[in-house]
């Protein structure tokens, strides 16, 4: 492992400022992903910004209804908060079914969303690698790709976005909340998430020295009744195949409202807007969830190796979505 440096930063102008006057400076939160990669030589930070001990831990409720969840609120903390279970079920069942016990309780909220991805040969540091090492090739795209995306991939890289957390907070449109050297900025999770293209490199649009602080969860009273379901290799401490975030309200037999996203298929946490729309005024019935799901998996290009994630995810939206109109939980 190289050698670094330490600091710890006792307030959130203080970090950016020395993060953001090194560029060879990075910040650390639970660690949980970057003391990793840095073991592994994939990062090259020379120097770690500490910054648990500043003022971001707290889950408020707005004067409107909106969650504040602050960027260093732990993964078990926010998981138990009465408010998120009560309001956001999947964000709290997303958050019990990812890492283990003790990984959520090092593991912050903002660096849950700035995971990097678990493909093996970004992680070797031998590999030819896109994402590591620009225009250095994939080695996944005729290797080893059973995890690996079928939707929002590219030539360049096929590698799937980790986080369970991230899927319900796109499907429930949440904000990201940074301060920078350049000021504070509100970024929807959508815009927070860049498909790979030919730059899998950026992943998100976070300058150098720009810090989430908070992430908010918009009033939506559709996510009571949502839920979150995760198929994986086994049953614990394991990332997604294929996760699915739903929502559905049902009027007369038929949607009147649904949010529907997708883990462990795609380069980003992805939303599924095509099948919702096929949702929106259709009979709330088994057909017509597995018409919404071969619309938003048309797009899908898969590999030899995770061709089974088609069906998969068709499966696993299709429970989903019944399972979300009966109200079940997963
Ligand atoms: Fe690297 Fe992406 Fe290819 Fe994996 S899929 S080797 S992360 S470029």
């Amino acid at each position: 492992m190289q050698p670094l440096s330490y600091a710890r930063a006792n307030d959130v102008d203080s970090a950016i400022t020395l993060v953001a006057g090194d560029p060879s400076s990075g910040f650390l939160a639970g660690g949980t992903t970057k003391v990793d990669l840095l073991r592994l030589g994939v990062e090259h930070t020379d120097r770690l910004v500490d910054i648990n001990d500043l003022p971001l831990t707290a889950v408020d409720e707005l004067a409107d209804g909106t969650i504040r969840i602050g960027a260093l609120a732990r993964m078990s903390d926010v998981a138990r908060d009465p408010r998120v279970v009560a309001r956001y079920p999947a964000v709290a069942e997303a958050l019990l079914l990812g890492a283990s016990e003790q990984l959520r309780t090092m593991a912050s909220i903002g660096g849950n969303l700035c995971q990097r991805t678990r493909c093996p040969y970004f992680r070797d540091d031998v590999s030819p690698c896109n994402k590591r090492e620009t225009g250095s090739g994939c080695a996944a795209l005729d290797g080893i790709s059973r995890g690996h995306a079928i939707l929002g991939t590219s030539e360049h890289c096929i590698a799937t976005h980790p986080s369970d957390l991230a899927v319900p907070l796109v499907a429930f449109d949440a904000i990201v909340h940074t301060v920078g050297p350049a000021g504070t900025r509100m970024i929807p999770i959508d815009d927070f998430y860049l498909a790979p293209g030919t730059t899998p490199e950026v992943e998100h649009p976070l300058a150098h020295g720009e810090l989430i602080v908070a992430v908010e969860l918009p009033p939506l009273p559709l996510a009571q009744g949502s839920l979150y379901l995760k198929y994986r290799d086994r049953q614990s401490y394991e990332f997604a195949l294929v996760s699915v975030a739903a929502a559905v309200a049902v009027e007369d037999g038929v949607v009147s409202a649904a949010r529907l996203a997708l883990g462990g298929v795609g380069t980003v946490p992805w939303r599924a807007r095509l099948a919702e729309q096929h949702l929106l005024g259709a009979p709330a019935t088994p057909e017509r969830f597995a018409a919404a799901a071969a619309a938003e998996l048309a797009a899908a290009t898969p590999r030899p190796d995770n061709a089974f994630k088609v069906a998969l995810a068709r499966r696993a939206i299709v429970r989903g979505l019944t399972r979300a109109v009966e109200g079940g939980r997963s």
